[in-house]
């Protein structure tokens, strides 16, 4: 079978009622449209099954509380953690990396110590970092980017030292679509007797993902560019460390026991869930792992680098398009337009019912490094198809002629 049939065949686009007709949803890397399994489980999760999860002691609690474990459970195998245990909800990706900064990062670090990120991270994998150095005196360090927009492990391999602690990068640019070699960014931190954290919430919708595999010790992700529900997302971190954070948060359900001398708290994975949790969220999430394992994360990767590769060679061959990052990106493709700025390519594609986002991406430190304030970006996901890349070199064609 051809490329071009392959392409065809893996759109499941009949499976969203978000993707009307004529439609070019090219946002994914945003957040993911919902296919309809997933709709049907937040709406049987919000009716007949509704109810609190841990302090019923009637049935519908009872059976409520078993699926939102497997739901934990069903997260685990998705990225091969050794225990339901290591999982904690939490409300997305930013969340995630919070809670390691002002928990472990709180804890552990000390003025002095350092820890590196890269010039390419999202805001949320650098804000959570400053504010922890205003709260310990830490120092920031930033790796530099290969000239094809990949981090330089090489860079990073001589830049740490015995006074790092933590090194937290990207799996997947969510602006370049380059990907980290993060088995060896995490042998190169555990060298140096850092920790290694990845933020995934760019791979995990493309990618499979091994926690074991890749040998790090936190991994960050957010259910909602998965194909599941905004408001819930996962921090896997490996059991030992888990076991010796503090909590991030205080409340119920994260306790062992109360009393206003002092309070005891739970094991992980309850000890960093206070309060009713996202309980229909994890349901959700659990239906999307479903959906997107029933593809397979292989072939959805093989499908969207397809998809890229056209677009990019459809895009390169407008002359004044500019394209960013590597020839192989997975499932984004950021580029520029000579004298048009990203905002009005973004309004005239929406005029032909193409959605791409146009800005900074919540990565200014990129920017400034491409010496732009903002890209144009589509990405792409399980139900994008030639269409879409056709309807994106045809709006960018008819950008070109209205910019002359
Ligand atoms: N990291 C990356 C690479 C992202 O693309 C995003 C979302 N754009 C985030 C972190 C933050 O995810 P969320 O807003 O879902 O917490």
């Amino acid at each position: 079978m051809n490329a071009i049939a392959d392409i065809a065949k893996m759109s499941r686009r009949a499976d969203f009622p978000g993707l009307p007709e004529g439609w070019h949803y090219l946002d994914t890397a945003a957040t993911a449209q919902k296919p309809q399994a997933v709709i049907d489980a937040i709406a049987r999760a919000y009716g007949e099954d509704y109810a609190t999860v841990h302090r019923g002691v009637y049935r519908r609690s009872a059976d409520m509380t078993i699926a939102y474990e497997a739901a934990r459970q069903r997260v685990a195998r998705f990225v091969n953690a050794r225990s339901s245990d290591e999982i904690v909800f939490v409300r997305g990706a930013t969340e995630a990396i919070n809670l390691v900064a002002q928990s472990w990062g709180v804890s552990t670090l000390k003025a002095g110590d350092r820890i590196l990120l890269s010039q390419l991270e999202h805001h949320s994998n650098i804000v959570p970092w400053q504010l922890l150095r205003e709260r310990t005196g830490i120092e920031i360090d930033v790796c530099p980017l290969t000239a094809d927009g990949r981090i330089d492990l090489d860079a990073a391999e001589a830049m740490l030292t015995d006074r790092h602690r933590l090194v937290a990068l990207a799996h997947v640019s969510n602006v370049l679509g380059s990907t980290l070699d993060a088995r060896r960014a995490a042998d190169l931190a555990h060298r140096v007797g850092a920790k290694i954290l990845i933020d995934g919430c760019q791979a995990v919708p493309r990618m499979t993902v091994d926690v074991q595999a890749l040998d790090c010790d936190f991994y960050v992700f957010s259910g909602h560019k998965l194909y599941g529900p905004t408001g819930i997302g996962a921090l896997w971190a490996r059991g030992e460390l888990l076991d010796a954070m503090p909590p991030y948060q205080g409340g119920g359900s994260m306790i062992d026991r109360v009393t206003f001398a002092a309070t005891s708290w739970a094991p992980p994975p309850q000890r960093f869930e206070a309060g009713t949790p996202n309980i229909v969220g994890a349901l959700g999430l659990h239906a999307a792992i479903d959906y997107v394992d029933a593809i397979g994360l292989d072939a959805i990767e093989a499908h969207e680098r397809a998809l890229v590769a056209k677009a990019r060679d459809a895009l390169s061959a407008i002359n004044s398009v500019r394209l960013f990052g590597p020839a192989d990106s997975a499932g984004i493709v950021s580029f520029a337009i000579e004298g048009v700025h990203p905002h009005d390519i973004g309004t005239i594609l929406d005029e032909e019912g193409v959605a791409i986002r146009a800005g900074h991406h919540c990565a200014q430190p990129l920017m400034d490094h491409l010496d732009l304030p903002a890209t144009a970006r589509a990405s792409f996901g399980i139900y994008n198809d030639e269409d879409d890349v056709a309807a994106l070199a045809r709006g960018i064609e008819r950008v070109t002629r209205i910019f002359g």
